[in-house]
């Protein structure tokens, strides 16, 4: 079986996750890939390998010196399906525009990271279905180098430690992660998208919830009595920094994001995403939806206005920079596979970020991988190949 084999593979086992059933993993067809991992670990000599109530598989090859852990996730995005994968393979990509099956079209004009991998190999879908290479070109690689130890029995390596999560793109990868079942000093994902690119960086993050409740009475005798929840909400956001959402946010700038409002006159519902690489700039967010809703609350005292704020995730920079040993151990593998590595930082989370707040710092690594969670989705063969010595490199003694 070549690696590519082994991607394809993987990517045709549907493993879909779904935010609205509750339950972990959010899909019991996440656990049709868990099996044929678990039973591939095993012939790949990691005898302890399983998979667990929650779907998420565990092994471990020994070795010696730091026990160092690969992360990559079975799940695929919500947005576009994964059921019935059927792959395209192009051969040395020339340029230009890729024709998928179903006639959509992949051009250089709308996706000009296309032109970075003229010459290689690359791996498109039909246009009906994502890819799926988010993440299983991760665990495809973290197989491969596992594969390369078994082959290579005289190769000395630290110990490794494997885990397949569940439900990463519903945010949830954590959720029932067994930190000491992984055993790892330190760990990886492999779950990004440029091979040069080490993140070990991400936004703090916080949501929050306002309830509004206004005073309801009939509008024909309302006067100076009516106070509609949903104007009390539309003057809250109003006095929040209106050039301050995503739209006007790019690079290190954090944001405030409404999300969702519901409502009537009598109730209504705010949400909102509160995201910075600094805590200063999430909290600074903070005192100003706390200032809002004071000015809005003296405003209209008859109406009742409650709300509360929950943490996401944190910028796992902080953590990671206690733990240097990590990132650099990758920028030496990246750097003797002839790739100058480049530090990079995520405008979103990561499963790493909470790995890395209870002590397993985990910075990301690429996959090879483009366009992930959609229909345009692909692979750039060789990328995903180098990968493969790179982690290689990284576990190696
Ligand atoms: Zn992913």
């Amino acid at each position: 079986m070549t690696h590519l084999d082994r991607f394809i593979k993987y990517v045709k086992i549907n493993t879909q996750a779904d935010d609205k059933t509750g339950t972990t993993p959010s899909t019991e067809r996440q656990k049709d890939l868990g099996r044929v991992l678990v039973a591939e670990l095993l012939e790949l000599g990691l005898e302890d390998a399983h998979m667990d109530e929650w779907g998420n598989v565990y092994g471990h090859l020994p070795g010696k010196g730091t026990r160092i852990g690969l992360n990559a996730h079975m799940d695929t995005a919500l947005e576009v399906t994964d059921e019935e994968v059927k792959p395209h393979l192009i051969k040395e990509y020339q340029g230009g525009i890729i024709q998928l099956a179903n006639g959509l079209e992949m051009s250089p004009e709308m996706f000009p990271s296309l032109n970075n991998h003229i010459g290689h190999d690359l791996v498109v879908t039909d246009g009906n279905t994502l890819l799926g290479a988010d993440d299983k070109a991760g665990i495809a690689i973290i197989m491969s180098a596992l594969q390369y130890f078994h082959d290579h029995q005289e190769v000395e390596h630290s110990t490794i430690c494997v885990c397949f999560t569940v439900d990463e793109e519903i945010g949830e990868g954590p959720l029932h992660f067994n930190y000491e079942k992984m055993n790892a000093k330190y760990a990886y994902t492999i779950d990004g998208a440029e091979i040069d690119v080490i993140e070990s960086e991400n936004f703090n993050a916080k949501a929050v919830h306002i309830h509004v409740t206004g005073v309801s009475i009939h509008p024909g005798e309302a006067k100076g009595k009516l106070i509609n929840a949903c104007l009390v909400g539309n003057d809250l956001i109003s006095l929040l920094p209106q050039n301050d959402t995503p739209f006007d946010s790019e690079g290190k700038e954090g944001f405030w994001h409404l999300t969702e409002f519901n409502g009537s006159s009598d109730e209504a519902d705010i949400r909102l995403i509160i995201r910075d690489f600094k805590e200063s700039g999430v909290e600074n967010r903070i005192e100003c939806v706390r200032h809002a809703v004071d000015e809005v609350k003296k405003k209209y005292p008859t109406s009742k206005i409650e709300w509360s704020i929950k943490d996401q995730y944190e910028n796992m920079k902080q953590y990671v920079d206690k733990k240097p040993i990590a990132v650099k151990n990758a920028r030496e593998a990246l750097k003797k596979n002839g790739i100058e590595p480049v530090s990079g930082y995520i405008r979103g989370g990561t499963d790493g970020a909470t790995f890395s707040k209870y002590g397993l710092v985990t910075p990301n690594l690429g996959t090879g991988s483009y366009n992930h969670h959609g229909r345009f989705e692909y692979l750039d063969v060789q990328e995903f190949e180098k990968m493969i010595d790179v982690v290689i490199d990284i576990v190696k003694r």
